[in-house]
């Protein structure tokens, strides 16, 4: 079986993408890997801290056991998701814990986030997670960079944070951090934002975001690893493909399969919400990152 560090590197070498989808409430997982095989395409399934402590995804354990119900090793493999040193409300947390829980549960890859540290200390976290990750053979994502949103309070204006590149994964300390790290996949900041979590804002529209593209490419060309993007909800589409043919392998898919659920559980209709979570996810698959059929690309690969 390829693990999933081939898998990436096989999506990043033949420029498409492996999406990976957020499962804040467990009944989505069934969902989301029936519409990832029924389009006979690849994708992660994966659960980030938050959506444990502030949706209903419970626990570690619980995504996996549910993800052991449906898995299917052809379609899907699990993946933890932010786990921060420093959390969204600026609490500090115990990340190590919570990746050596993962890592004996049977998660397949991982990611830490030290995103809102300085340079040099998300340098030492991520190091260390990754030598963890390493000798448990799992791939380790790392975040540099503000990939903002999933803060309390307002966004500062779109469009000034844009303009200015404010927060944008720097070119000179993204060869540094991957070089002394040894993290195997880099989620930039590159105009990309995070969908809203608060209570009385996660329901909202999600802004449509813009890429710059260049400075990706420069980004990809400095590291020459497997690159993520985040927020890859609302996202305009044209925007994706060119970003997919400049380095991004795995995309983050949170927030529109999320809200297709909550539309439909607020009227009480779980199976609504299940099939909306299907319908969807198909959708983006086929439509958006147009990657029906990439199960046979990598399946073929894996052969060789
Ligand atoms: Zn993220």
């Amino acid at each position: 079986m390829l693990n999933t560090k081939q898998i990436v590197n096989i999506a990043w070498n033949k420029k498409f993408v492996i999406p990976a989808f957020n499962i804040p409430y467990l009944p989505m997982m069934k969902a989301v890997i029936d519409a990832v095989r029924d389009e006979n395409s690849f994708a992660l399934v994966q659960v980030a801290r938050l959506e444990w402590e502030k949706f209903e995804s419970k626990s570690l354990k619980a995504v996996r056991d549910e993800y052991e119900c449906w898995k299917d090793e052809k379609h899907v493999r699990l993946h933890l998701d932010h786990v921060p040193v420093l959390d969204e409300d600026k609490l500090f947390v115990d990340y190590m814990t919570i990746i050596d829980e993962a890592i004996a549960l049977g998660y397949e890859s991982l990611m830490i986030d030290g995103s809102r540290l300085s340079l040099q200390d998300n340098i030492e976290a991520t190091k260390e997670v990754c030598m963890v990750a390493h000798q448990a053979g799992l791939a380790c994502e790392a975040e540099l960079g503000a990939v903002l949103g999933h803060e309390s309070g307002p966004l500062p204006p779109y469009d000034e944070i844009f303009e200015s590149g404010e927060g944008f994964t720097r070119v000179d300390e993204a060869a540094k951090f991957v070089e002394e790290t040894g993290c195997d996949w880099l989620s930039v900041a590159i105009g990309n934002i995070h969908g809203a979590i608060s209570e009385g804002t996660r329901g909202q529209k999600k802004l449509a975001a813009r890429l710059d593209v260049q400075h990706l490419k420069a980004l990809k060309d400095i590291t020459n690893i497997p690159l993520v993007l985040h927020g890859g909800s609302g996202i305009r589409n044209e925007y994706i493909l060119d970003a997919i043919n400049n380095g991004i392998a795995k995309i983050n898919v949170g927030t529109e399969i999320r809200q297709a659920y909550e539309r439909e559980m607020e009227k009480g209709d779980k199976e609504a919400g299940r099939k909306a979570v299907y319908t969807k996810t198909r959708e983006i698959i086929k439509e958006q990152y147009m990657i029906s059929g990439t199960a046979d690309i990598i399946s073929a690969a894996g052969k060789i």
